[in-house]
């Protein structure tokens, strides 16, 4: 395998192209499977990654990575990039209580790169100005327990201009990939951002899996006919690393061969190498995706849960389904994970509260959206068997 690459951070050291995700550690039933996640994190940084990004929300993360980072002695191999939950704090005494906590998950004496998770506008910034957050930050990087000083962005584009012109940040992440490529921040935020020399890390390099393992039938094939031999999601990875202006793309890895298939990738790919042809694949691949797709939900799970039940991440990607699996499938996994529970919640239940919306990354306009995906998942012969199967499994 060849090396890993590097390009770097806002005092010039070297960052590793690949980053990993660990929102998305593997799991042993509801925990994460400890021992599996140890040899999947030594041998990344056994094959040249860097960059372990966790926050303060994702359940048992930061933890397993303090743990394993400690029990193995390699804490000084690696930057940890963690999140401040702004979205939870009323008061100024907040900011101080979850940094210190997340020192004590993750078992160490600072964090290389701190973010502000999930700025979705300037207000949300503003309102950590009023905290005091702008002196907390500049006592803490005096003190070391801080290296530099980010946010995490899900909005749209001119948002995201204003956030960044707000503060003097030493990096931002971004969701971004060839889906997004005008939504969210954008390539034209990804270019503001290079412009003040603010390195980029990007989130959902494949759409939470989408454009590497649901794509409609017609993507998929355009890739699979095409000369390079590329999977999908090396062509989402590619994508990415072919522009100069990304710095470190993040991947939630949970198994040993999709580390070394995505070190594979990083390994060989090349700033500036696509041409023509390699963006009108990209262009069609992205056109036959768009097509086929009813929402734009990444599965980040964020609008759950919902005061009555509604799984709807889980509605989503049986409605999306549809286009990669057919209706049939979709219809059958949807009364499989949802329909035939003892107390199934529909859409119907919506009580159209909306904080499922508030806090939805994507801004789908899910009271509206799950009613749609609902018509289409349980067509009326599919709600009798629903009702018939759980009649028979209740008796
Ligand atoms: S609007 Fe409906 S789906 Fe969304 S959280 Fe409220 S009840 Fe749940
Ligand atoms: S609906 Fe929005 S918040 Fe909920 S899982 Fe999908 S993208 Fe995430």
């Amino acid at each position: 395998m060849q090396e890993m690459q590097y390009r770097h951070d806002r005092t010039g050291e070297p960052v590793s192209i690949l980053g990993f995700g660990c929102m998305r550690f593997a799991r042993k039933g509801p925990r994460i499977d400890l021992e599996e996640t140890e040899r999947q994190i030594l041998r990344a940084i056994e094959l040249g990654v860097n960059y372990f990004d966790t926050a303060y929300i994702y359940p048992g993360s930061e933890d397993a990575l303090g743990r394993i980072l400690e029990k193995n002695g390699v804490r000084d191999k690696v930057r940890i990039a963690t999140k401040l939950p702004q979205y939870l704090i009323k008061g100024a005494g907040a900011i101080d209580r979850y940094f210190e906590e997340q020192l004590q998950r993750l078992r160490t004496d600072h964090v290389d790169f701190y973010l502000m998770h999930m700025l979705t506008d300037i207000a949300a910034w503003e309102k950590l100005v009023a905290l005091g957050i702008e002196d907390w930050i500049a006592r803490k990087k005096e003190s070391g327990q801080i290296g530099q000083i980010g946010f995490s962005f899900h909005g749209n584009t001119a948002m995201f201009k204003q956030v960044l012109a707000a503060y003097d940040w030493d990096f931002c992440q971004i969701q971004y990939n060839y889906l997004d490529e005008t939504s969210q921040a954008g390539r034209e935020g990804l270019h503001a951002a290079a412009e003040r020399n603010i390195p980029v890390i990007i989130m959902e390099p494949l759409r939470g899996g989408t454009l590497a393992t649901r794509l409609p039938s017609g993507a998929a094939r355009a890739i699979a006919d095409d000369a390079h031999g590329w999977t999908p999601a090396e062509l989402a990875l590619r994508w990415l690393w072919d522009q100069p202006q990304v710095t470190c793309v993040l991947s939630g890895m949970n198994s040993i061969e999709m580390l070394e298939e995505n070190c594979r990738v990083a390994s060989s790919c090349e700033a500036g190498s696509f041409g023509r042809e390699e963006l009108a694949l990209v262009a069609d691949v992205r056109e036959r995706i768009l097509a086929a797709t009813k929402v734009g939900c990444t599965g980040c799970r964020y609008c759950q849960p919902c005061p009555v039940g509604i799984d709807i991440p889980a509605l989503f990607s049986a409605w999306n389904m549809m286009a990669t699996d057919g209706k049939a499938h979709a219809r059958h996994v949807y009364l499989q994970t949802v329909g035939l529970q003892r107390d199934p919640a529909f859409a119907s239940a919506c009580v159209r509260c909306g904080t499922c919306e508030s806090h939805c990354p994507q801004h789908i306009p899910i009271r509206e959206k799950i009613q749609e995906a609902d018509r289409a998942l349980r067509p009326l012969p599919d709600r009798i068997a629903g009702a018939v199967g759980r009649w028979w499994a209740l008796r």
